[in-house]
């Protein structure tokens, strides 16, 4: 069986995939590009942290269709980004 570093994903918005990095004494949040996609996926990236290999990107049902910024979700992302999903997911079905 392929060995994979699964890390899920907290946030996602139209630019970036969020995780929550247990890491570091500061509470650290590392961003990867989400290619305007915010679709449930699997998706390997390069580490962005000095303590991980490489690993998959998890965004599923839990990860949340919004901002993060200065630590905490945007609230007032929440609806413009779950209308997004929403019509991504319509398209996907077509
Ligand atoms: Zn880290």
């Amino acid at each position: 069986m392929e060995l994979k570093n699964l890390i899920h994903a907290d946030a996602i918005d139209d630019v970036h995939i969020v995780f929550k990095c247990p890491h570091h004494r500061r509470i650290t949040y590392h961003r990867h590009g989400s290619e305007k996609s915010l679709c449930n996926r699997h998706t390997h990236r390069s580490s962005h942290c000095e303590h991980l290999e490489d690993y998959y990107l998890v965004i599923d049902d839990d990860t949340v269709r919004g901002t993060i910024k200065n630590n905490r979700i945007l609230k007032r992302s929440l609806a413009s980004m779950e209308r997004l999903h929403a019509k991504q997911i319509k398209n996907q079905n077509k």
